[in-house]
């Protein structure tokens, strides 16, 4: 797909204009990537986040990057994994509503990591496709804006399931 890439690496050191948060609902912080993101940006970050007042499944919400290269932070809740139908929708959402607000925002590149393939438990195969797919399906809904997009991967397993999907999906 043009723009996009796939990274092996901490979503962290991206240099995006904006860097997107696999957060809970609270917004206040946690585990995995949300702990990452917290303690590379620095206590502000949590500071703003109290303001919003958390954050449903499947939306987004943005801040500053504070001490992070990236100059932005979008926040999103992705499902916790359950088998449901709804899972997917609620998963993809998380893609769609990122990429508006980054739209809404006039940023031009997003990291994204692999949104409830931790703690929430999402099996990587279906998470990849689904992250792919909405993404596929925003650039097609937005052709004249352009938006740079990178997967980080945090292991080897998630770097290889992208790269596949990548490869098997038509443009
Ligand atoms: P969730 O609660 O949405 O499952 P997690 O943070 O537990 O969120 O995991 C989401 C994904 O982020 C997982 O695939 C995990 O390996 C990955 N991850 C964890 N830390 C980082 C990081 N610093 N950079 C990029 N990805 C990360």
């Amino acid at each position: 797909m043009k723009d996009v890439r796939v990274i092996l690496g901490d979503i962290t050191q991206s240099d995006c204009d904006c860097i997107v948060n696999a957060a809970n609902k609270t917004l206040l912080g946690g585990g995995g990537v949300d702990g990452a993101i917290h303690r590379a940006a620095g206590p502000e970050l949590v500071k703003e986040c109290e303001k919003l007042g958390g954050c449903r499944t499947g939306e987004a919400k943005i801040t500053k990057g504070y001490a992070l290269k990236a100059k932005y932070v979008i926040h999103t809740v992705g499902p916790i994994y359950s088998g449901a139908e709804s899972d997917a929708e609620l998963l993809g959402q998380c893609y769609l509503n990122s990429l508006d607000l980054a739209k809404e925002n006039g940023l031009r590149s997003i990291a994204f990591p692999a949104v409830s393939t931790g703690v929430y438990g999402y099996p990587i195969e279906k998470a990849t496709k689904i992250a792919v797919d909405a993404v596929k399906a925003w650039k097609e809904k937005n052709p004249t804006y352009p938006i740079k997009v990178d997967f980080y991967c945090f292991s080897e397993r998630a770097y290889a399931q992208y790269v596949l999907i990548l490869k098997n999906t038509k443009y």
